[in-house]
């Protein structure tokens, strides 16, 4: 941590400041400049509130020097991590790509979107059983009963499942029904306490990003899940909230690069809830590809037009069988393999 002292500071301040970082367990490293003088905290700064020494007399401003993560960041480790779903490798060179329906809904319908989503070539199926919706009067999900028929349809392909825990309440069912990758929503990306929860577990997670999160808090939520002692953790853009209003949300292809740079993770996109519509899909899927994104996430029902949810932007199961095809030169163009 780097503390900028304001101009004509007396020696008192000075000295509070190092008694303070003393009392932090902190080196302190005073340099005198003709202007100002810095104070260099030596030491672990990540368990120091900037805002404690902030406070301080004579303090101008507090920098911190190492990022607030640790365990996720890049620069403590430099390998990529590759996540391990029952032998489907998610982070390598293969991009996956995870289709299915937006929500399970009934038997006939899972059936025969994990026909569609393995005849398209996917090897992992997405679905909700517990729904966030904005309503309370939507469909909220089928609940246990929707993990049950979710089981039994991608059983049948021998497709691992993706699925939403809302409640830490469903934790032990998730993992009783042999759930492959926990989902953590947008609006659950800051439930603390649901981040701490699959901590504790070994189950890979896809924690996707908040409606407004930055890079720095969608990685520190990935912090409170890895300090669990879970580092099977994927992260996936799904567009953020702006101002425009032509479509759901704002892909932000930007931050693929970024967090490649960032972190070791694994990092997907989800190009269905960011366009919101299902003809930007295929537009999107390539972006986020041509960016260096290690997965995709896309919404896929066997009939779009009788979707109980998200309609608008299912692809029909010809339309992601066709994007597969579309997909294969990007990603040779991008020297990975689908
Ligand atoms: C979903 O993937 O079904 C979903 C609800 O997505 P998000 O949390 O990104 O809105
Ligand atoms: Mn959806």
């Amino acid at each position: 941590m780097i503390i900028i002292m304001r101009p004509h500071v007396t020696d008192d301040e000075i000295h509070g400041v190092e008694a303070k970082l003393k009392s932090l367990g902190l080196e302190a490293n005073i340099s005198r400049g003709v202007e100002r003088t810095i104070i260099g905290a030596i030491g672990d700064e990540r368990k120091i509130h900037k805002e404690s020494l902030q406070a301080l007399p004579g303090v101008e401003d507090v920098m911190r020097v190492v990022k607030p993560y640790k365990i996720v960041a890049r620069e403590w480790h430099d390998a990529d991590t590759i996540v391990d779903i029952k032998g489907i490798p998610l982070g390598g060179k293969t991009i996956q790509v995870i289709g299915g329906p937006c929500s399970v809904e009934t038997q006939p319908q899972m059936d025969l979107a994990a026909q569609n989503v393995a005849h398209a070539g996917c090897r992992l199926m997405r679905g909700g059983a517990f729904k966030p919706r904005t309503s309370p009067y939507s469909f909220q999900g089928k609940g246990v009963e929707g993990l049950k028929i979710f089981r039994q349809a991608a059983d049948k392909q021998n497709l691992p499942i993706v699925t939403e825990l809302m409640d830490v309440r469903h934790l032990d069912t998730f993992l009783e029904y042999g759930v492959e990758v926990i989902q953590i929503g947008t609006r659950n990306m800051q439930n603390f306490d649901l981040l701490k929860e699959v901590g504790k577990t070994h189950t890979p997670v896809i924690l996707k990003r908040g409606l407004c999160a930055t890079i720095s808090e969608w990685l520190m939520s990935a912090e409170y899940i890895a300090a669990g002692g879970n580092h099977n953790i994927i992260l996936c853009e799904r567009g953020v909230r702006s101002f425009e209003k032509a479509y759901r949300n704002m892909l932000d292809v930007t931050a693929v690069p970024m967090l490649k740079k960032e972190t070791h993770l694994p990092v997907i996109v989800d190009p269905s809830h960011a366009g919101g519509k299902a003809w930007l899909v295929p537009a999107l899927s390539k972006a986020a590809i041509a960016a260096g994104a290690d997965g995709l996430l896309i919404e896929m029902h066997p009939t779009p037009c009788e979707a109980w949810c998200d309609a608008d932007q299912a692809l029909a199961p010809d339309e992601l069988k066709e994007l597969m095809g579309e997909l294969q030169s990007i990603t040779q163009a991008v020297g990975r393999e689908l």
